[in-house]
């Protein structure tokens, strides 16, 4: 397949052939990790540098069980020494499932006979959110397949539905998107709509793999994809996600690429992108593909764990596709953002079943679990969870690299509106042991803060206890 990088340029910004899979695997056969050397990369990342490729490709290139060790102990360090123990959750729901690809994998693909399609009406929409809303969630991402009915002004409508509506005291107060590539003027309409971030991921940056796995559709063109988030923030949204889909090719190449991509929007945006997903393939309706690049969990962890040292100012997603025990021990790399409770079966949250029914969801999932008993084993762990959304509205955008880049930032802002969306949630949805396990959180939480600091979060958590609602720095 030939990669013309300059096919969708965009005018006075640098377009380089940012993807060029023979620089990315002369690192990934060039570099020998060594003891000194992996260490030196890992105490890089704990001083707050972003990783180069070759860095990153000393730490893919690690197999020495002792050595893979302290690649994860440094994630778990980097954690602790800049993020701490917040959770943000946040849920999936999914608006339409018409889609004219045929990405291999998915069982949505256009290909797919038995699959029942659905584009949700405001109604239902506004069923499944109340549902979401009952639940106790803030943050919604919604998804979409690529489909002419799925136009911008569509997305946008879709995007206000949901903001206005309002249950009991549930509210969505920030929505992010995960839709097709669009064109500027198309990530203007969006944008205007009020969208939190937009996250597209790449599936697999090796243009000849994606040709194959992507059989038809708009979807075919790997330049189009490859270049729409650079439009997205021409357009105005400053939040924009990657990500690559695990399982589709050799995850070293995947890792070095998501890389590759975070530099390339440094150098054009000077900005990274505000997160990073790493999706791993799971079973779909009907799909039958090549099983040799599928990750192992043992490869999993340690990439997540790579991921995190490489873009140390980043956000980064981990889904309920994970079993909860995946779950669990990744988070403690400083995964930022986790769903809970979800359900991606198309009316799902009004609909429920015993078993999942893949005629109606994407792909698989294994994490099941209700928001409230993701919240509890978090209390367990000693997490924080947080449906914070200030940063969004009150226009910090990029908050993952504020976290990160500005002393005391999460003193100020994160972990006081982490403690105060979480009282929110323990008095309007926790059942009675749940209460208690999260106001003890609450408490340990708040010796963490400043004296000063302190007094002012007492005050607004007795607001909350009194009835008022939404209340953040
Ligand atoms: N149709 C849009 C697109 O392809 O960009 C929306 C995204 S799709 C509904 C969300 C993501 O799910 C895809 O980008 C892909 O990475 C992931 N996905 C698709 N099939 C999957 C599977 N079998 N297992 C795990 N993730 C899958
Ligand atoms: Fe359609 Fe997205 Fe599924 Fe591809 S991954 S078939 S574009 S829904």
């Amino acid at each position: 397949m030939i990669y013309h990088p300059e096919k969708y340029k965009i005018p006075d910004r640098p377009m380089e052939p940012f993807i060029d899979p023979e620089e990315i695997w002369s690192y990934i056969d060039g570099v020998k990790p060594t003891r000194e050397r992996v260490l030196e990369v890992i105490n890089r990342s704990l001083n707050k540098h972003r990783l180069s490729l070759e860095e990153t490709a000393v730490l893919v290139n690690t197999t020495d069980p002792e050595l893979v060790e302290l690649i994860k102990q440094g994630a778990r360090m980097l954690k602790q020494k800049i993020y701490g123990n917040r959770i943000v959750l946040f849920a999936p729901l999914y608006i339409g499932n018409y889609c004219t690809n045929n990405c291999v994998y998915c069982g949505f693909r256009i290909s797919n006979r038995d699959v029942e399609r659905v584009t949700l009406s405001d109604e239902e929409i506004r069923q499944q959110v109340e549902a979401l809303e009952d639940n106790g969630h803030k943050r919604l991402i919604l998804v979409y397949g690529e489909h002419p009915k799925y136009s911008p002004e569509f997305i946008a409508h879709t995007v206000r539905v949901v903001y206005s509506i309002k249950k009991g005291k549930g509210e969505i107060r920030r929505v992010n998107i995960n839709a097709a590539p669009l064109d500027i003027e198309g990530y203007k309409v969006v944008h205007q709509a009020g969208i939190g971030t937009y996250q597209i991921f790449q599936e697999t940056y090796h243009p000849g793999i994606y040709d194959k796995l992507h059989l038809a559709g708009k979807k075919k063109d790997y330049e189009w994809r490859l270049t729409a988030l650079d439009r997205a923030l021409e357009a105005g949204i400053d939040d924009v996600g990657i990500g690559a889909l695990f399982g589709l090719y050799d995850w070293r190449f995947e890792v070095l690429a998501l890389i590759r991509h975070v530099n390339h929007f440094e150098a054009a945006y000077n900005v990274g992108p505000h997160t990073i997903s790493f999706p791993r393939l799971q079973n779909a309706a009907n799909i039958q593909m090549d099983k040799q690049w599928l990750v192992s969990d043992e490869d999993f962890t340690k990439l997540v764990a790579i991921l995190r040292l490489a873009v140390p100012y980043t956000g980064m997603i981990l889904t309920a596709r994970e079993p909860a025990h995946i779950r669990d021990e990744i988070m403690q790399f400083g995964v930022s953002q986790i769903d809970g409770g979800t359900n991606i079966e198309m009316k799902g949250y009004t609909e429920k079943k015993e078993d999942q029914d893949l005629k109606r969801e994407q792909f698989e999932i294994h994490d099941t679990r209700s928001l409230a008993e993701v919240i509890d084993e978090l209390f367990d762990q000693d997490m924080l969870p947080s449906f914070c959304t200030a940063c969004y509205r009150v226009g910090r955008t990029g908050e993952h690299f504020m976290e990160f880049s500005v002393p005391g930032f999460i003193k100020r802002y994160c972990t006081p509106n982490a403690i105060l969306t979480l009282a929110e949630y323990l008095e309007d949805y926790a059942r009675d042991g749940l209460k208690e396990k999260g106001y003890k959180i609450i408490e340990k939480s708040l010796q963490t803060l400043p004296e000063n600091f302190r007094q002012g979060v007492v005050k607004k958590l007795e607001r909350i206890k009194h009835g008022e609602r939404d209340l953040y720095y």
